[in-house]
């Protein structure tokens, strides 16, 4: 399964430690979602919690005005789950 997020606009109050705030909430919603057996929600709330995840992301790479090239932390994640045997 390939899932490409999409690029979103970031808006003025969004911050990296906003994101993460976020995150926390979708998480307690996916949480929520398995408790109350409810698989179909907790698929969209864990989409709620990658795309902030990935907007995470692109404001941290933006920050450092792709400086930092947070892509290229994609090969070297991909790299880590290869060694250990994820991805065979
Ligand atoms: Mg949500």
């Amino acid at each position: 399964m390939d899932i490409k997020l999409p690029t979103l606009t970031i808006q003025p109050d969004w911050t990296a430690e906003s994101q993460l705030v976020k995150c926390q909430e979708e998480l307690d919603e996916i949480k929520e979602a398995i408790a109350a057996h409810d698989d179909v929600n907790a698929i969209r709330e864990a989409f709620d919690l990658i795309q902030t995840g990935h907007t995470f992301l692109q404001i941290m790479d933006e920050s450092y005005d792709g400086h930092l090239n947070v892509a290229k932390f994609l090969t070297e994640h991909a790299a880590k789950l290869k060694r250990k045997g994820y991805m065979e």
